[in-house]
């Protein structure tokens, strides 16, 4: 194994965010209270979504929405082929379908054009993801969806920070999932987030969250609770915990320099690839603020090395890689269903045969990043 010199991820943390997790520690209340209450009202006033409701990932984020919409068997979820996983399970697990549309060339985005012609009368959600942070064309979607009497649920897994024309991620859709995994922007280890401008979608995610109990564990246990509870419907169990929504305020506090630090990586990326012919940059709308989640490339059809090589090559230098994504429809469960076949979705494949995520993080010097554009550009051509 070759010493990895440059991971393709690494978590930001500093004293605060560890200190601010040992203090909820030893206060004696671990679980979902008054961190994780002030967590959400700090996610709102960022996003300037008037709900946000904080959960233990984006995927329970997603599911909890579509669950309190009464999505079920029958129903039909519009969402692209090029996505993780997880944007399509919580799909499925309602008991809906998720029917896929390709990808726009531009920016691996859902193709709105491609939305409008796969509606049905058992179309319900349109279910837009935000691939790298980079914002979906969102006004032509909530125009197709008001058209046709549809919610927006946005996969915001990337896209904490984002800002669409001017309207930050969080109060474009009728919903958008926020993803705190370890990996992602800002981290909570663990935990997601639901934002939306509707009362009672929030007010119904969060009696689902708590095994659809009438009161939280909060108003049971805290002072003037009381030990009555009611199950008004059959929930999940997706809270939050309190040491990680402390984690989560204090990730927040340096968001934005999080998403300065990963702009100036992805500018000398740019700076520096700019002219090689091989690869293909992530192409971005300079009206939007990307936030920079990842930063992906593709290695052009025809070009000398294959993606692979290039990961190999990488790997070789010690240099850490990624590749986003797998389309769906090329894994096994996916198949078992049976409604897709590979060459259904050409521009999400061809994105995925060529394409090789590098290493992005606020603490990535331009040194680091002069040095795997030169690793890149050995790999490419050989030398
Ligand atoms: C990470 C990710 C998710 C899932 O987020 P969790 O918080 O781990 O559930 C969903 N969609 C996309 C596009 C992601 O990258």
């Amino acid at each position: 194994m070759v010493e990895q010199r440059i991971p393709f991820v690494k978590v930001e943390l500093d004293e605060a965010d560890i200190a601010a997790v040992e203090r909820v520690l030893r206060s004696g209340w671990l679980t979902t209270a008054s961190q994780v209450k002030a967590l959400e009202a700090e996610l709102a006033a960022y996003t300037g979504a008037p709900y946000v409701n904080a959960v233990n990932s984006a995927t329970a984020a997603m599911h909890l929405c579509l669950a309190a919409w009464d999505l079920g068997p029958g129903d039909e979820v519009i969402t692209t082929p090029y996505t993780f996983t997880a944007t399509a399970n919580v799909i499925v697990h309602t008991g809906a379908s998720p029917v896929l549309v390709d990808v726009r060339e531009s920016d691996a985005n859902i193709d709105p054009e491609l939305i409008e012609q796969a509606i049905t009368p058992n179309t319900k959600v349109i279910l837009p993801v935000h691939i790298s942070g980079e914002p979906c064309d969102m006004d032509a979607i909530m125009d197709i969806a008001r058209r046709h009497g549809l919610k927006v649920l946005e996969d915001a897994a990337h896209a904490i920070g984002t800002i669409y024309r001017g309207r930050p991620c969080g109060s474009l859709g009728d919903a958008a999932a926020f993803s705190f995994y370890a990996n992602k922007t800002m981290t909570t280890g663990e935990g997601g987030a639901l934002a939306t401008a509707d009362e009672g979608l929030s007010t119904r995610v969060r009696k689902l969250t708590l095994h659809g109990m009438s009161k939280d564990a909060y108003n049971r246990y805290g002072a003037g609770g009381t030990w009555r509870y009611d199950i008004e419907e059959f929930g999940f169990k997706d809270n939050l915990t309190d040491i990680a929504a402390a984690l989560g305020r204090s990730q927040l506090a340096r968001l934005e320099q999080f998403i300065e630090d990963r702009t100036r990586v992805a500018q000398r990326y740019i700076a520096n690839l700019r002219d090689e012919p091989d690869i293909l940059l992530p192409l971005f709308s300079e009206e939007n603020r990307h936030p920079w989640h990842i930063f992906m490339i593709r290695v052009r059809e025809g070009a000398q090395a294959s993606r692979d090589d290039v990961i190999a090559g990488l790997t070789e230098r010690g240099i850490g890689t990624s590749v986003h994504f797998i389309p769906l429809h090329y894994h096994t469960a996916y198949k078992k269903l049976g409604r897709w076949q590979e060459g259904d979705f050409p521009v999400a494949e061809r994105f995925f045969a060529g394409e090789v995520t590098l290493p992005m993080y606020p603490g990535l010097t331009n040194a680091e990043v002069d040095e795997v554009c030169q690793a890149l550009r050995e790999t490419l051509h050989g030398t």
